[in-house]
């Protein structure tokens, strides 16, 4: 399994993680079999925002003697009501359905103590008002919860969120059909159900790209969530582009994101797992999402997706990492130390491009890459 950092931390997570949400009407038996499955490769981030009382069960019982195998992102916000999940700002159904979450997951520590679901202006001034944030921050300094996190669909409310002290990780929605959401109220139903998109019109939402690349400069990790846009885009006829596609394509798209650490998936089975896993078996071209977005012009064309079908590259220079820093450096008035330095780590440099020009053949976007090599040495000096 792969393996990703960040750069507020010093956690390991493996690029294929784990989400609760489908484990509900999973048998105890089996959820023991999927993380004995999921731990012996590699997958080590587990979402728990599900409060129903038997998933943590289960999931308490399964992580039994390897409670450190997992980093867990817990909800503060749900609560398990009328049978049902319920997001709640009530500090005492916070406080009672997170000390139950330890409870029952036979924990005395959350790796990442996730601020749920906060998607509106209204809702952020809550958290702070309501005494959320503080009571995270408390959390926090008992050590019950090691780092502060949220979770958000918005791209602009999740950088306001990102921006307040502590915070280290997100968890996001992360497709290619969300990308391409413009609206300027992000509701998650409405996106689910991809109402008001239109392929013939859909852009890329320059607002969703910048939450990204600002998490990778501020060092913040995003984990991924509704990377399958909840199914829909698995089949021809749910799919906004009207065309399907596969799991290790939509894996592919989020991991190639920048601040991306892993994407969450929900198993409804062991097998659902090991298919899941299957992605580091497979060829790159199975898991090329360019046939998507070139569908048309996505306001895409000529915008690096830091895919890697550049490569190879006769001076071995790693393009979608030149691009992802080059694009970093140029969001501000001065090129932050951090991103510097991360550029000059590269083996190789733009420099050494020779100009030969194989990249731009191979890159499905248009991206004019020799161009990009000269304004990288422009902007780095090298
Ligand atoms: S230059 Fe093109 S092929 Fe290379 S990483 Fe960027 S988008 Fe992908
Ligand atoms: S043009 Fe430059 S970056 Fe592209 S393949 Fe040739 S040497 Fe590498």
């Amino acid at each position: 399994m792969e393996q990703r950092t960040y750069k507020l931390g010093t956690e390991q997570f493996g690029a294929i993680g784990f989400g609760s949400e489908r484990l509900e009407d999973v048998s105890l038996e089996e959820t023991v079999k999927m993380f004995d499955y999921a731990i012996e490769n590699g997958v080590n981030v587990l979402d728990m925002y599900i409060p129903n009382p038997v998933v943590r069960d289960h999931v308490g019982i399964a992580l039994e003697g390897r409670r450190d195998k997992m980093l867990i992102q817990g909800h503060l916000g749900t609560i398990h009501k009328n049978d049902q999940y319920e997001r709640t700002r009530d500090m005492d159904e916070i406080k009672f359905s997170f000390d139950d979450m330890l409870t029952r997951m036979k924990t005395d520590y959350i790796d990442f103590g996730m601020i749920h679901y906060v998607d509106t202006e209204e809702d952020f001034n809550k958290i702070l008002d309501n005494k959320i944030y503080d009571y995270a921050l408390e959390l926090k300094k008992q050590g019950v919860i090691k780092k502060l996190g949220f979770s958000s669909h918005d791209p602009i409310i999740a950088t306001k969120m990102a921006s307040l002290d502590e915070m280290a990780l997100c968890m996001f929605s992360i497709n290619p059909a969300y990308d391409m959401e413009n609206s300027p109220d992000t509701d998650i139903w409405k996106m689910m159900e991809h109402e008001g998109f239109d392929v013939e019109t859909a852009k890329m939402n320059p607002a969703r790209l910048n939450f990204y690349n600002f998490c990778e400069a501020k060092g913040i990790a995003l984990t991924v969530m509704k990377a399958f846009g909840g199914g829909t885009l698995l089949t021809d006829g749910t799919s906004p582009f009207g065309k399907a596609m596969s799991i290790y394509q939509c894996m592919k798209y989020a991991l190639d994101k920048p601040a991306v650490v892993s994407t969450l998936l929900g198993y409804a089975s062991l097998e659902e797992l090991k298919a899941a896993l299957k992605f580091y078996e497979i060829s790159e071209a199975e898991k090329d999402y360019s046939d998507i977005l070139t569908i048309k012009d996505f306001g895409v064309t000529g915008r690096c997706m830091y895919c890697g079908h550049c490569q190879p590259c006769p001076k071995s220079i790693t393009i979608a990492y030149v691009n992802k820093f080059l694009d970093l450096a140029l969001i501000g008035d001065s090129v932050p130390d951090t991103v510097r330095d991360h550029y000059l780590a590269l083996p190789h440099h733009a420099s050494e491009c020779i100009k030969c020009g194989k990249c731009e053949k191979n890159c499905p976007f248009g991206v004019q890459i020799r161009e990009k090599m000269e304004k990288a040495v422009e902007v780095f000096g090298i």
